[in-house]
């Protein structure tokens, strides 16, 4: 094992047989291992820093169907909000007076949320802040959309491909979602010129080590700029709402892991993982991962993007809760960095 994690560190690329290998290794030295050596790679590159971004959820209108999220269309017992212009400026407002150079706004596949409205609403937060980076995550969309909302001044993009197997993504989705239409998303946004973010739910219903290993083969081919990844929760509303909850060790091999196979890339420990337990979020840190989202969204809505049960929205969770998070931070010599963090592969790993 330990030939391989040398490998890992020093030429970031596996063969699957070898990731398949490290992933069924149930030796606890080598996962201290990797550990080590992905924290070490996040060190140099970043410092002993933590990026912060101000996620702020628009909407929680969805016309998808995903088996396993709360704001599903037919979760009818979800009371649906829509932000208004005003209140995701205002947030915006709130948001760089803490001290957020990046505004991250993540909503369900909302009609309302439409060029003619989104393009405008850009330029202004583009304009109103100049020195901030405007972060979307609101589906799947078309090329066309995509671009005009980089024109607008978008410039990264989070569309995690959920599972790098066909198979699997059928089991998670109805059959009018397409698995090849998401990965064509993914691979537009790229092309257009997005920092773009993939990943995957751990421990999703289905999914087993070999769709883990075709995960980060996928991730090794597309070499995207940023990836989350989080545990899978259930939702009692959901069809996939009597599964168990993904594995947080599993979560932080795989921070551990990705890290290795792409240095530069912009990693966030997920509200997920925070939901789970208080600590896992600054483990997610200790095990690679260098960015934390906390909620800016306004608190009166943030009960209700509940994509799965008892999702973590206060506390380190939310902007408000950045002396918070920076003390949490400290107790493994880690701080927060305001920069707007732009990925950057100058720098040598
Ligand atoms: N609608 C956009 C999209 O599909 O990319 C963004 C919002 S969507 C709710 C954000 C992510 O939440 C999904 O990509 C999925 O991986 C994650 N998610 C949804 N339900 C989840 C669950 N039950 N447990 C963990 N993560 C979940």
């Amino acid at each position: 094992m330990g030939a391989l994690v040398d490998r890992l560190v020093c030429e970031h690329r596996l063969e699957a047989a070898e990731l398949r290998s490290l992933l069924e290794s149930s030796d606890q030295l080598t996962f201290n291992s990797i550990r080590q050596h992905a924290a070490e790679v996040a060190q140099r590159h970043f410092g002993r820093r933590v990026y912060i971004r101000g996620l702020i959820e628009v909407s929680n209108y969805c016309r998808n169907n995903c088996f396993y999220c709360g704001i599903r269309r037919d979760n009818r017992q979800v009371e649906r909000y829509r932000l208004t212009d005003e209140q995701i400026l205002s947030a915006c407002s709130a948001g760089y007076q803490l001290g957020f150079r990046t505004f991250v706004m993540q909503g369900g596949e909302d009609g309302a949320f439409a060029d003619n409205r989104l393009v405008p609403l850009i330029n202004t937060i583009h304009t109103q802040y100049p020195d901030c980076a405007i972060t979307l995550s609101l589906g799947e969309r078309s090329a066309a959309s995509y671009r005009a909302l980089y024109e607008a001044g978008a410039r990264r993009y989070l569309l995690r491909h959920e599972t790098a197997s066909p198979q699997l993504y059928a089991r998670l989705h109805p059959a009018d979602m397409s698995w090849q239409n998401r990965i064509e998303c993914i691979e537009t946004l790229k092309e257009i010129g997005y920092q773009t973010g993939m990943g995957m739910m751990i421990g999703a219903p289905g999914q087993t080590i070999e769709h883990l290993v075709q995960d980060l083969m996928l991730l090794q081919q597309i070499r995207p700029q940023m990836v989350g990844i989080g545990p899978f929760i259930p939702h009692s509303l959901t069809p996939l709402g009597d599964y168990p909850v993904g594995s947080v060790e599993m979560t932080l091999r795989l921070i551990s892991i990705i890290r290795l196979l792409l240095p530069h890339a912009l990693i966030p420990s997920t509200t997920a993982l925070a939901t789970l337990s208080p600590m896992a979020q600054i483990e997610g840190i200790a095990a690679g991962a260098n960015v934390i989202m906390p909620n800016l969204s306004p608190a009166d809505v943030r009960r209700n993007y509940e994509i799965y049960e008892g999702k973590a929205a206060f506390g380190t969770e939310a902007a408000e809760g950045l002396r918070q998070l920076a003390a949490r931070l400290s107790t493994i010599n880690y701080e927060i960095s305001y920069d707007i963090g732009n990925y950057n592969e100058e720098v040598k790993i």
